[in-house]
């Protein structure tokens, strides 16, 4: 297919954000469905390079769990990303939609399995997400966790690591972030750990009136406890995650081998 608009049909918008859109669209020459990202470049050279970045990175990820690319081309002062459409919506618009009642244990389990391997192909490729959060996590209709929204993706150990401004919303932030140390791997099993723990109560795990009491929170690792009725290994797994040193938080590999939840994990995958 040869990379332009023109080779598409737009169905209707389904997102909007400051980059610019985000549209359902069809190829005009097979029956599938696709999300294209329209975003507006920026006029300066390195505010360019940096929209394209996500074009580059999601382009290198392939995996069952991350939103598949299918290609990104220019034209008219903008980039196009054009993406595998996932049907089920986001995670965040999943937990609103169940009111109070909790998700089951197996539900909570498979969905975390499932990001958890995502995520591992993204730190093994050695990119950064760093905007892991319940709206950027996506269900296909088959019920398949994808991770998306590369938009603040970076690759680790560039200068770029270093200069991490957060512009969304703060509650998935680590404790490093607030402290202004630099951003690793290690922060993204913070806010996987912040996902997971909304799965199972359907509330943010570190919640408060004003950004002071809110970074307080953070930095001590102060979170309501969890519901009793969840098997000891999430307790005990959302307590290492929520380890406020990075150092003594589990990397992805450990939470999907070595650790005693992978046992947990596997039965669900
Ligand atoms: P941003 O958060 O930077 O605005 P996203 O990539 O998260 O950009 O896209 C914005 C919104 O568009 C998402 O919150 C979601 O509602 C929708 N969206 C984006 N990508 C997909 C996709 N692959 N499948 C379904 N919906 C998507
Ligand atoms: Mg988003």
């Amino acid at each position: 297919h040869c990379a332009s608009m023109d080779s598409y049909t737009v169905l209707r918008v389904i997102g909007e954000g400051s980059f610019g859109r985000a549209l359902l669209v069809q190829p005009k020459d097979d029956s599938g469905q696709y999300v294209v990202k329209e975003i507006r470049l920026p006029k300066t050279h390195s505010g360019q390079e940096s929209s394209r970045t996500e074009a580059v990175l999601l382009s290198r990820l392939k995996h069952t769990n991350i939103v598949a690319f299918r290609e990104s081309f220019e034209a008219d002062g903008h980039l196009y990303i054009v993406m595998e459409y996932c049907a089920g919506g986001d995670l965040l618009q999943r937990i609103k939609q169940q009111k109070s009642t909790l998700f089951s244990v197996d539900v909570v389990l498979r969905w975390f399995a499932q990001m958890c391997l995502g995520a591992k192909h993204i730190h093994d490729k050695r990119v950064l997400h760093r905007d892991l959060k319940s709206k950027n996590i996506f269900l296909t209709d088959n019920g398949t966790i994808k991770l998306g929204d590369f938009g603040s993706a970076c690759v680790l150990n560039s200068s770029k690591a270093y200069a991490y401004s957060y512009v969304g919303t703060p509650y998935y932030v680590s404790p490093e972030i607030w402290d202004s140390r630099p951003y690793n791997n290690k922060s993204d099993v913070w806010s996987l750990g912040c996902v997971l723990y909304e799965l199972c109560t359907l509330h943010h795990p570190f919640q408060a009136r004003s950004w002071k009491s809110l970074i307080l929170k953070v930095c001590r690792g102060a979170y309501p406890p969890l519901p009793n009725h969840l098997p000891y290994e999430l307790h005990y797994l959302l307590k290492q995650m929520f380890k406020t040193n990075p150092r003594d938080r589990p990397s992805l590999n450990t939470i999907l081998t070595s650790h005693r939840i992978s046992r947990l994990l596997q039965k669900h995958l």
